[in-house]
């Protein structure tokens, strides 16, 4: 596509990446006959944070059937062997409520778990492939695994294939995607929103639409923001993902008036190989996180546990841990396990770029941590070693009870003391996924201004959107949600542009 065939758009859309690409689609679904994607980033760095993820999707099932539609090789499994459990409406609003501290905007979170299994099916539709997370989200104890977390399905292939299967999509419906053009601002007149101005070639120029989606992601790509609105620090933690969320859809609409939403200094970051370059790797995708410290401790500079380890499973915590990492002494940690636990390690722990130690001895362990006191280590660790526990068996399917006791930082689950070598550390620092403040909508993704009325012909979908998530996250969320409310706002713009 070029810029001359960008003009009569009933529907431009601000980025390519999930809930730009469903925005586009649910507009063509629509009726709205001109539709096209303006993204700054080259083609070969499309799909923005979406094409990272490792495509965990939450959504509601109340039983193996509702799997079976979106993962019919599911029936090949040895099924009486597997407990999915269920996830059901009200297990969905518990964990958003509680991770949320109650904050979550209750009409965006009801629409969200609404129509997650929805959400899960139209993909489905649209040529992408779910699989069961054996292995990652259950664990076989004794022959059987069991389901936790409220996450049976993964996309297969994760963000990779998602972000290929959607603009396959894109191009069936005749969407086409300008890359490296970055929207600037917004151009409006009598009939509200008029299109958008954009760099592209190095030039200014204005793309008119009847109207326009921002599904252009948080604004975590940029130091200086994340300075501002997060805080001292903040600039110094890595990038998970794309580099080009640099907060610019937030700015343009907020320069227009609208009104903004959700959690401004929050983000969700999480424990990610210290060594990691300053932005994601699409070769790497999301394997520099660290997500298995529920199964082992982890320790700062001075050798010291800052942080109850086992509180949750990490589906739960990991989207709030990293922020504890950053309040760190020069802002790294350890995690360190022994080898009771080293094979319920997920694959993130056996990639090549890794920031790894190994030793026979915890003496041994405590001269190898780069950056840590080893007495300091060595203290922590036969404290926690000492530390009496009750006699229940580990279980990692299971909030297991196995706790430590007396400890200035408790860990309240999965506490195996470290006493099986050879032992393994991990060295992480944080790694910031996403921000959680974004511009105010309604749930049909109509931007709104401070008065509560939507500014015609503006849309917005995916992270820029506020109101979601604060404090927390459950994993998985963020793909339904740019989903969920890529469709709204995507068949709300076509609506009005028909208009
Ligand atoms: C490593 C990693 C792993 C993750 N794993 C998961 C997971 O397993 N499950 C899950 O649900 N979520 C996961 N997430 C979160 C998930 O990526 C986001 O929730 C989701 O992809 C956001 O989609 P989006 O469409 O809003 O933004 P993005 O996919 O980031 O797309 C935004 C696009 O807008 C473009 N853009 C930005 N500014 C402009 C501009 N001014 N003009 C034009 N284009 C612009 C960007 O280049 C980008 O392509 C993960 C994130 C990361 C980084």
């Amino acid at each position: 596509m070029t810029l001359d065939d960008l003009h009569d758009l009933d529907v431009l859309v601000v980025g390519a990446g999930n809930a730009a690409a469903n925005a586009a689609l649910a507009a063509r679904e629509r009726g709205a006959q001109r539709v096209a994607l303006i993204e700054s980033a080259p083609e070969q760095a499309r799909g923005g944070n979406s094409a990272f993820t490792g495509g965990a999707f939450r959504f509601v099932y109340d039983s193996v059937d509702d799997l079976l539609k979106l993962a019919p090789d599911i029936a090949d499994l040895d099924l009486p062997n597997i407990d999915f459990g269920t996830y059901t409406r009200e297990q969905y609003f518990d964990d958003i409520g509680r991770l949320t501290e109650f904050r979550a905007d209750p009409d965006l979170t009801e629409v969200l778990i609404g129509n997650s299994y929805d959400a899960a099916l139209w993909l489905r539709r649209h040529g992408v492939r779910f699989q069961p997370a054996l292995g990652r989200q259950a664990f076989k104890v004794g022959g059987k695994f069991r389901f936790w977390g409220g996450l049976a399905c993964h996309i297969l292939g994760g963000g990779t294939h998602l972000v290929e299967a959607l603009h396959h999509a894109l191009a069936d419906a005749r969407v086409g995607v300008l890359y490296q053009t970055q929207a600037m601002g917004l151009l409006y007149g009598e009939r509200g929103i008029e299109g958008v101005r954009a760099m592209h070639a190095g030039r200014q120029v204005d793309i008119r639409a009847r109207a326009v989606v921002l599904a252009c992601g948080g604004f975590e790509s940029n130091a200086e923001m994340r300075a501002r609105y997060l805080g001292p620090n903040w600039d110094l933690a890595k990038v998970r993902g794309t580099r080009y969320n640099t907060g610019w859809g937030h700015r343009m609409a907020m320069e227009i008036g609208a009104a903004v939403a959700g959690h401004w200094s929050g983000a969700h970051a999480v424990q990610w190989d210290m060594n990691a370059p300053e932005f994601g790797d699409l070769t790497i995708g999301d394997r520099f996180q660290k997500h298995n410290y529920p199964f082992g401790i982890l320790v700062n500079a001075k050798g010291e546990r800052f942080l109850d380890e086992g509180l949750d499973f990490h589906s739960f915590t990991y989207a709030k841990y990293g922020h504890e990492v950053l309040k760190q002494p020069g802002l790294f940690a350890w995690q360190i396990f022994d080898q009771k636990v080293t094979k319920l390690l997920r694959d993130e722990y056996r990639i090549a770029r890794i920031t790894k130690e190994t030793a026979g001895t915890l003496e041994e362990l405590a001269t190898k941590l780069t950056g840590v006191d080893p007495e300091g280590f060595l203290r922590t660790v036969r404290a926690y070693n000492a530390a009496p526990r009750p006699d229940v068996q580990f279980d990692p399917n299971v909030h297991d009870g196995l706790r430590t006791q007396g400890l200035a930082i408790d860990k309240t689950n999965w506490a195996n003391p470290l006493d099986t070598p050879p032992y393994e550390a991990y060295g992480v620092t944080t790694g910031v996924t996403f921000t959680f403040g974004g511009l105010k909508v309604s749930t049909d993704g109509e931007v709104l201004d401070a008065s509560g009325m939507p500014i015609r012909g503006l849309f917005a979908a995916g992270e820029i959107v506020g109101g979601l998530y604060y404090h927390n996250y459950g994993s998985g969320t963020g793909l339904v949600a740019g989903v969920v409310f890529g469709r709204r706002a995507g068949a709300g713009a076509a609506a009005l542009a028909a208009r």
